[in-house]
């Protein structure tokens, strides 16, 4: 960002300004929206953003401590003169504001880009094929939402000469807001597709609303094979914008191309005004052709000669934008970032490793490239990071790249260095790397996906990945239900329905929810062990486990009086007081619980003279998912207030009081009381049709392709045949790994190759085959059981049972991976 006083930055947000007694009008060169992505100096000021499920007006007393001298708040309560304050009525507009501003300062050429698919790729192939010219500030990863292009936006000052930019929107109205951040002088339609498409009434809308972004834009670059390519036309016409077209095989447009496929590669041929060239993709897919074209065509309109770049194109590489995580050799776990190296993505990523790392008696250590950021002075710069790695308690750093080495003696902690990849893998011993959290943290072109390979456990073929920010996405969607002081516990029995237990529940506790419930006393322990400090509430606490209950501090629920004398008997035993229990009381269900008031008043008169404290009181529903049941559940929730009533009235101390599941939050929110109990919603299952995301994806690679004759048969009793000859492919999955035998002999299908094959013949323990005679499938290829191409919800109603039991029955030998973008 340019600096900026305090006083331009009050003015360009509308903001009131509070100076504190110590005010002199200081320069702010940098912003900061997360309290955890401040590495120190004076020149910082902090957004104080708010949303549905957090406000950064909590992390202002932090914030001072660490020596933060600027806030921009709009909560006045959060004014102090211990700082300087700068008030305004929304900080999310103030930011978009300040980063208006800041762009208008900027002369050189703004690229943004915007559509469905494609933006975060283009933008880095444009930065790998641009970066040998131009200086350039771009958007990190894919920040392109409300606050992340105003972040982005701020990153831009005078020492560029080219910034590239994206933006996205998902609801109309956004993207106006976002366009005098952005104001493009070239502007990049990637494509149209279907996302988002639930808030928009028809296409033509949603491009309408993408193209809000183009209104100033000088030059605008759109592919012309595209149906609604004439509307994008007539926008260029009604706004004198000089269109960019391009088009595969179509003469009209402005740039022609033809592409040949030739193995993994792709041969692309461009022709405009009368010149010709040709270069190589390494890929093959339409979506990286698409890409590419749209990156030519940007060669065309900063009018650069295309022969200085063309033998870039075929060293483009695939872009991870995700952060993986997966178990590595020797006990240790593994966190790959290899996207890009900066400043702020190395916080993100170190707070990753902190959350996975923690207390699971797994020290910290950092495998980390060379930081690619200009504009800060390279000794100030790695002080910086020796500062981050200290104050994330990394007890390792192992330093790759020339800059790193020369810098080494800046490091405060203990480390190794080497000047390239190939001097670390010379030296590489795999019993160094042992019972650790490691972050591997390298800019593109160091490969660390090389070094991932020396350090990751041999890979299981068949995996569930998990994706970590869909559940987050998930919890919020839930959390968005409730007021604000409504406490959510969530139920991470059965190994989370099948996602995986203390990863899970260190994110769940990252999240602050207020309470995890297992099913039994074993599955608490095993979380306590891994470091999981949220109270542990266990749903069927057996007599067996009472003594490690209470050592490990895991909170009952109490179902029967017979329950309560016993484990009351134990806690006393173990010369404790106050420990906490819940109660559970059966208003319907007939499963666990307390029925009637008899029963009720006992309880309480013993309850009065015990060690114990009541912390909740609870039902469960029965359909709370079924709209034919709803006078039931609502009478269930009226016996549960009388039951519940006559716990809070012979007690003088707060008893949390819940009876909501999933389900029920959502059709019932109105009963939310002081807690829920949410299930299934967070791992992606909505009764109401709600968008949640998918978490999991159920996959593995094809063993072997093999071509069958029209009267051969495939598998155990010859079940399974094919309509004329073709070929299979052979995927290590079997009924052994959760898969339901019912899904074979066609019932069932799987996809691989952007294509949806049937399951032939029956399904074996260990493995099953598919008809992919439709296909180009090869050996290695990646299948899909279920995930993003076959839903959970589908695959259940198809084999009549639920998707609890599709989630739950994975069993135990798939291999959980989790990924976070
Ligand atoms: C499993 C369980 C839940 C969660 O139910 P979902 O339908 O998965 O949301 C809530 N309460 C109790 C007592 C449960 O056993």
């Amino acid at each position: 960002m340019k600096k900026f006083t305090v006083t331009e930055i009050a003015n360009a947000v509308d903001g009131e300004l509070f100076k504190s007694s110590s005010f002199f009008n200081n320069t702010i060169d940098t912003v900061i929206t997360d309290s955890r992505t401040f590495f120190g100096g004076s020149s910082v000021a902090f957004f104080a953003l708010s949303g549905p499920v957090f406000n950064g007006h909590n992390y202002i007393g932090q914030l001072l401590k660490k020596g933060v001298q600027v806030f921009i708040v709009s909560e006045r309560g959060a004014i102090s003169d211990k700082a300087t304050f700068i008030l305004v009525k929304n900080t999310g507009l103030a930011l978009q504001k300040l980063a208006a501003y800041n762009r208008k300062q900027f002369i050189k050429p703004v690229i943004g880009i915007t559509g469905s698919n494609g933006k975060t790729i283009v933008k880095e192939w444009l930065y790998d094929l641009l970066s040998t010219t131009f200086k350039i500030v771009r958007s990190p990863k894919s920040y392109n939402s409300q606050v992340g292009v105003p972040l982005s936006a701020l990153l831009i000052d005078e020492q560029y000469e080219l910034a590239l930019l994206e933006a996205g929107i998902s609801l109309p109205g956004e993207m106006e807001k976002l366009a005098p951040i952005v104001n493009p002088d070239i502007g990049i339609l990637t494509n149209i597709g279907d996302a988002h498409q639930e808030n928009f009434s028809s296409v033509e809308e949603k491009l309408a609303e993408k193209l809000k972004l183009f209104h100033s834009t000088k030059q605008l670059l759109f592919r012309a094979d595209y149906s609604y390519s004439n509307q994008v036309q007539n926008f260029c016409k009604a706004h004198k914008i000089q269109a960019v077209s391009w088009a595969i095989n179509n003469t009209d447009a402005k740039i022609g191309f033809t592409v040949t496929g030739q193995n993994q590669q792709t041969l692309i041929q461009a022709r405009f005004s009368n010149s010709e060239y040709s270069f190589t993709i390494p890929f093959s897919d339409n979506s990286a052709i698409e890409n590419a074209c749209h990156c030519f065509a940007v060669l065309v309109a900063l009018n650069l000669n295309p022969e200085d770049f063309l033998h870039i194109f075929s060293q483009l590489q695939t872009v991870a934008m995700r952060l993986e995580i997966k178990q590595g050799i020797n006990n240790s776990l593994l966190i790959n970032d290899f996207y890009n190296s900066d400043l702020n993505s190395l916080g993100i990523a170190l707070s990753v490793l902190k959350q996975q790392a923690a207390k699971a008696h797994l020290q910290k250590q950092v495998i980390l490239s060379d930081i690619q950021q200009t504009g800060i002075d390279a000794e100030k710069l790695y002080k910086k990071v020796n500062q981050l790695l200290q104050e994330w308690g990394i007890s390792k750093l192992t330093g790759i790249g020339p800059e790193l080495y020369k810098y080494q003696k800046l490091f405060k902690l203990e480390s190794e260095f080497f000047p390239n990849r190939l001097a670390f893998e010379r030296h590489f011993r795999r019993q160094n790397f042992s019972s650790a959290a490691l972050l591997l943290k390298g800019a593109r072109q160091f490969e660390f996906e090389k070094i991932a390979a020396l350090l990751q456990q041999k890979a299981h073929q068949t995996v569930l990945e998990i994706n970590l920010n869909a559940l987050v996405h998930n919890l919020n969607t839930f959390r968005k239900l409730l007021n604000k002081n409504t406490k959510i516990m969530v139920m991470v029995k059965a190994f989370s329905y099948g996602s995986g237990d203390v990863e899970i529940a260190r994110l769940l506790q990252h999240q602050n929810v207020d309470y995890l419930a297992v099913a039994v006393a074993d599955e608490g322990v095993h979380l306590r062990n891994a470091g999981i400090t949220t109270p542990i509430v266990v749903m069927n606490p057996e007599q067996d486990s009472f003594q490690n209950m209470i050592d490990f501090n895991l909170e009952p629920n109490i179902y029967s009086l017979s329950l309560f004398k016993q484990f009351s008997k134990a806690v006393a035993t173990f010369g404790k007081t106050g420990f906490p229990i819940h109660i559970k009381i059966d208003t319907g269900m007939n499963r666990l619980g307390l029925k009637n008031d008899k029963e009720i008043t006992q309880l309480i008169s013993l309850i009065k003279n015990s060690p114990v404290t009541i912390k909740s009181v609870f039902s469960h529903l029965a359909a709370s998912d079924e709209a034919a049941l709803d006078d039931f559940t609502k009478q269930q929730i009226e016996r549960f207030h009388s039951a519940a009533g006559l716990f809070t009235s012979a007690f003088d101390y707060k008893i949390d009081l819940h009876i909501l599941n999933s389900a029920g939050i959502e059709r019932f929110s109105h009963s939310q009381m002081d807690m829920v109990r949410l299930g299934i919603g967070l791992y992606g299952i909505s009764q109401t049709g709600r968008p949640l995301k998918n978490i999991g994806t159920l996959k593995s690679t094809v063993s072997q392709i093999k071509t069958v004759g029209k009267n051969e048969t495939i598998g155990y009793n010859r079940k399974g045949t094919l309509a004329s000859a073709g070929k299979i492919a052979i995927v290590p999955l079997g009924y052994a790994d959760g898969i339901n035998r019912k899904l074979g002999n066609g019932n069932g299908h799987a996809f691989i190759n952007g294509k949806l094959v049937p399951i032939v013949g029956n399904i074996c323990m260990d493995m099953l085959m598919l008809d992919v005679s439709q296909t180009e499938a090869k050996t290695g290829d990646s299948v899909e059981l279920f995930g993003a191409n076959i839903s959970i919800s589908d695959l259940a109603e198809q084999l009549g049972t639920i998707p609890y039991e599709i989630l739950t029955g994975i069993s135990q030998r798939v291999k959980r991976v989790y990924v976070q973008e």
